[in-house]
């Protein structure tokens, strides 16, 4: 397959591959430069922070990876697949089977029970899994601390509960890539501990490596590279010892 940057052919080609990515929006007569030319790879495993404060691309940066929207200029690579080229079933297959979502607010629907959050998207997306769906579901609840939970609506949850509950339904069908948006905006400290540790151990049992945007300096203890953006660009990008 086609790959836009240069490199031997003996080298691993990286899970995700950003390249000179620009997007920018139109508000009226304004152009807004959200991103101006970004570029790095993502390896696979662990977890990966894109800092940054508000305003500095973090979620339109995500939303590209996530096949959610298409950039302005530059390419995007996931599993050497080109963004860019999908079209509209292509992408939204791409959702479904590479990447499991996990959102500032949740995002649950609030009449279905635990269990049935959790296996929304497996439903939705028709996937075939080597297993019962609701076992799974039963399984990623219990490792999230929600075992005793499964039949309860979200409504009556905690907020570190709902993001618990979303973490299990973003790993449902078993995505390479786990994109988490300020998922502890909403969470007080211990809580937000709390979800972070599951989200680190339960992606990592799972195979799945995690990129979460924030701009709490809390969640870089649980990262182990971080990669900061500044107006649309990077400004650096750390990997730790
Ligand atoms: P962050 O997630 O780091 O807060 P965003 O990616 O949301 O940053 O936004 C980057 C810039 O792009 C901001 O100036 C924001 O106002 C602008 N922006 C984001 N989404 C849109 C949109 N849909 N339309 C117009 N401007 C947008
Ligand atoms: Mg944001």
């Amino acid at each position: 397959m086609e790959v836009s940057i240069n490199r031997s052919d003996t080298a691993p080609r990286a899970l995700i591959q950003v390249s000179k990515v620009t997007k920018q929006y139109r508000m009226g007569d304004v152009e807004v430069h959200a991103l101006r030319g970004v570029s790095f790879n993502i390896d696979k495993g662990g977890i990966i922070a894109l800092m940054g404060p508000s305003g500095s691309g973090k979620s339109t940066l995500l939303n590209l990876i996530g096949a959610l929207d298409v950039p302005t200029g530059g390419s995007l690579f996931v599993r050497d697949m080109d963004l860019a080229k999908l079209n509209r079933d292509e992408q939204s297959t791409f959702r479904n089977t590479t990447i499991g979502f996990v959102f500032q607010n949740f995002n649950l629907v609030p009449v279905l029970t635990t269990i049935e959050n959790v296996m929304l998207p497996a439903q939705l997306g028709r996937q075939h899994l080597g297993e019962s769906l609701h076992e799974r579901a039963k399984v990623l609840l219990e490792k999230v601390g929600l075992g005793k939970q499964i039949h309860q609506r979200v409504n009556r949850l905690s907020g570190g509960q709902m993001q618990r509950v979303a973490i299990a339904r973003a790993l449902i069908n078993k995505p390479p890539i786990i994109l988490a948006d300020e998922p502890t905006a909403n969470l007080d400290h211990d809580t937000a501990d709390t979800v972070l540790t599951v989200l680190k151990e339960l992606c990592s049992s799972e195979g799945a490596t995690v990129v979460v945007a924030t701009h709490d300096s809390h969640v870089l203890s649980y990262c182990h590279r971080i990669i900061r953006l500044m107006d649309g660009k990077l400004l650096s990008d750390d990997i730790k010892e």
